[in-house]
């Protein structure tokens, strides 16, 4: 059976709707007061909020966990965390992530240096704490989630049927030539966990921000970052 991916757009950041076989898991919780757009998409297969079974949570973001605390509510779904971002998500805000790029070094020490601009969200207790790798197949996916660090310490990125890669913003595209993201908490790292992403030799990736793209886009920024 093919496993369905949707795009949900969610502000500046996507959502990804994973169908299982009896229910739905849900990638990411997007910008504060967009939880409708998750509910258009699931009106597509005629399932409602209380078909969300389980949410993962990519990293703890305002972008990426604006609307989580309305969803899980709607939902009851259970939120999943990793180890290193559970803390965040508890205490509803987190530092804005250092830049990597010279425009993205300006946003970041900005965003920082005034205390009212903090990366601000309702707070949300997660149900599962994970440290390494997950099985999906008890939410009827078959797939798996493996720890990819580097963008933020508890980063996560979903494998999907070993062929789609949902990966939050360890990649990004909305650059013509690269995916690299113009914010990451530490870039030796982040390479790190890109290997670990090439090795599972996913044909197709769907990013934080911007739209799917293919194994080659993937293949040529990594040509222009990892020396071997
Ligand atoms: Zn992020
Ligand atoms: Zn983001």
């Amino acid at each position: 059976m093919k496993t369905e991916i949707s795009r949900i757009p969610m502000g500046k950041s996507n959502s990804y709707l994973i169908k299982g076989k009896d229910g739905f898991i849900l990638v990411d919780a997007g910008m504060p007061g967009k939880s409708k757009n998750v509910l258009k998409t699931l009106n597509n297969y005629n399932a409602k909020f209380d078909d969300i079974d389980l949410i993962i949570v990519t990293h703890v973001h305002n972008d990426h966990v604006g609307s989580l605390d309305d969803i899980k509510k709607n939902s009851n779904a259970l939120v999943l965390v990793h180890e290193k971002e559970k803390n965040y998500l508890k205490r509803g805000y987190n530092k804005f992530p250092d830049g990597t790029m010279a425009f993205s070094k300006i946003i970041s020490s900005l965003a920082n240096n005034l205390f009212f601009s903090k990366d601000q969200f309702e707070p949300v207790e997660a149900d599962i704490i994970i440290d390494d790798g997950f099985d999906l197949s008890d939410y009827g996916v078959n797939g798996r989630i493996i720890h990819t660090p580097g963008h933020t310490e508890g980063s996560i990125s979903i494998i999907i049927e070993n062929k789609f890669c949902i990966t939050g913003d360890t990649l990004f595209n909305m650059f013509l030539n690269s995916v690299y993201p113009p914010f990451a908490n530490d870039e030796e790292e982040l390479l790190e966990s890109w290997k670990k992403i090439r090795k599972q030799n996913c044909k197709k990736y769907y990013p934080g921000h911007g739209r799917k793209f293919s194994l080659n886009k993937f293949d040529k920024t990594i040509k222009k970052h990892i020396k071997e």
